[in-house]
Order: structure tokens, then sequence, then C-alpha cells
């Protein structure tokens, strides 16, 4: 009698079990809450993911502007730190070589010394040439906009993932536009326009703003940024000021070549 209430309950959980718990979350999520007036979910698996386009791959690096402070030219990680579990800034901890500096998975991310409010933002990256790994766990890093406002970095090259979570997504809440990713291995240029959010007091008074150039092509235009960027959950604006650059861990290896930033202080009137 046992073993049949057993086998009963049994067939009944299985049967009433929602049918995430068997979803293959590489291709995204259906049980994740959705941003005020947003008709998709937080990796909405159905979202459409965006079509390729072939772009500039393997480009000469570009040259600082004149008016540009140089975050990484290839050897120099003076800039930055690595912080540690209580916060407190400790060393580098990416191996600097051959004029790039890579990710080493589990030994944390970067962070810039200095913060910064509006600006533009060119980075140079290449994920491994060997792949290694699927969907987010193949070639993941990520520009985090003062450490909450985060552009996707992933080997977006024929792998599959949800549309929220491609190369410079604004993650969780936008896709590109359109994929000009470059194969594995080669190196791939961001240049991000930042309009910081304004707070008084407590409260918001205008969100973040977004535009993104991936190797040359447009997969981010003036997006409003919704609030600070998370793994299946919406977030939610608090005030703050400038805050300091990161570049993320996620545990798998990126290599970043050119990093520099114009602060953006409007036109001379
Ligand atoms: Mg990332």
């Amino acid at each position: 009698m046992k073993k049949t209430v057993f086998t009963i309950a049994t067939f009944a959980l299985a049967t009433l079990l929602p049918a995430q718990q068997n979803q293959d979350h590489r291709l995204g999520y259906d049980d994740t809450p959705s941003y005020p007036g947003s008709k998709w979910k937080v990796h909405d698996s159905k979202r459409p993911r965006p079509a390729m386009v072939s772009a500039s791959c393997n480009a000469n690096t570009v040259k600082a502007p004149s008016d540009a402070e140089v975050l990484f030219d290839g050897k120099d990680t003076s800039k930055w730190v690595t912080p540690d579990k209580e916060g407190k800034p400790g060393p580098v901890s990416w191996k600097v070589e051959n004029g790039y500096m890579e990710v080493v998975p589990g030994k944390g991310g970067l962070k810039s010394k200095a913060s910064f409010g509006d600006f533009q933002l060119h980075v140079e990256w290449a994920s491994p040439a060997e792949v290694k790994g699927d969907s987010q766990n193949r070639g993941n890093s990520g520009i985090m906009i003062m450490g909450q406002y985060e552009v996707q970095v992933l080997d977006s090259w024929d792998n599959p993932t949800y549309a929220d979570g491609q190369a410079t997504a604004i993650y969780g809440q936008y896709p590109p536009y359109v994929n000009a990713s470059c194969k594995p291995g080669e190196w791939q240029a961001y240049d991000i326009i930042f309009e910081s959010p304004k707070f008084e007091g407590d409260k918001l008074v205008k969100p973040a703003y977004v535009t993104v150039f991936h190797n040359g092509v447009m997969t981010q235009n003036h997006e409003q940024v919704l609030g600070p960027t998370l793994h299946r959950a919406v977030g939610v604006y608090k005030a703050h000021g400038d805050l300091p650059l990161e570049l993320q861990n996620h545990n798998t290896s990126v290599r970043y070549r050119s990093l520099w930033l114009r602060r953006l202080k409007g036109r001379q009137e």
C-alpha cells in the first residue's frame, strides 16, 4: 500500500511540476519576471535571437584620442584593482602577457580606481580561439558600467543562448539589434556611450541610457536602462553618484587589449 501511495505521489509530482524543471536553460527561461511595460520576461527563451551580420573583425587597435583616459594599453594595469572578498582593493589578478590581459577563472574581476559618470568607452576584446563550453559558459565577461549595468561580453559566434544575454546585450533587458560578432579568437571592438542615471535624494529623475557599436555596427541605440542588470531578476535603481567601471570574471577566459574612456562634458556653449 505504501508503495502504491509513493508511486501515485511520484507520478502526481512529475505531472504537476512546471515545465521549466525540464527546460534547457542554455536557451533561456520561462519562469522569470518581466520589467514593467516589457512584453518579454528576463532571459525569455521565446525572445527572438538577433540575426548575424558580418562586421569588421580583427581590426587594428584604435588609437586613443588625446582627451581620453587610457585605462589599459596592453601592458599597464595600474588603473585597476581586484577587490578581495570584503571589497578591499588588491592587486590585479588577471594574467598580463603579449599585449593583452586575460581573465583568470575564479580569481575575481577588475575594478577601475577612478569613478566615472557620463562617458564614451572603447574596448577591444577576444574570446579564446579554442571553444570551450556553450551558451553563457563560453567566453563570458562583461563591461559592468558603474559596477551594475552590464553590457554583455560573450562569444556569440554560433553560440545559441537567450537573446538578452548575447554579446552587447544590456544583460537581461535588451538583446542587441543584430549579432555583429566575430569568430572565436578574433579581436572585437565595443564603443559604448553611457549617460549615467540622475537622482535627487533617493529619487530617480533620469534613468541611464546606453548606446553601443559592436565592431562598428550599432547594436544598442540610446536604450533606457531599466535598472541594475541581474540574472533572472528585475533590478531596481538605488541612488548613487559616479562609480568605478568593472570588468566581469564569469569564470571563462576572455582577453582585453585596449580600453580607453572619454568623460562627456557636453558641448561648449
Ligand atoms: Mg557577462
